[in-house]
């Protein structure tokens, strides 16, 4: 299932990264901590949170993820 993880200690901000599989890395590529504040993939689209709060890169990876197209495609549901 994918989900929204927290990475903390960037200047004094949260930063969210989209995470595919629970105890795996976000869409950039990087490896958070397992025990790192998670949330449903549906609040980035809400007002929770803000854009600038949203990995960039992982907003990007996001919007252009495969659905079935390859191996590693998931559900983004
Ligand atoms: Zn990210």
């Amino acid at each position: 299932m994918t989900t929204l993880k927290a990475e903390y200690g960037v200047a004094t901000a949260v930063l969210w990264h989209v995470v595919p599989d629970a105890d795996g890395a976000t869409l950039c590529h990087r490896l958070l901590s397992s025990i790192a504040e998670v949330r449903p993939i549906t609040d980035a689209d809400g007002e929770d949170i803000e854009v600038g709060q949203l990995c960039p890169r992982c907003r990007t990876a996001l919007k252009r993820a495969p659905r079935g197209t390859d191996g590693q495609s998931q559900d983004l549901a």
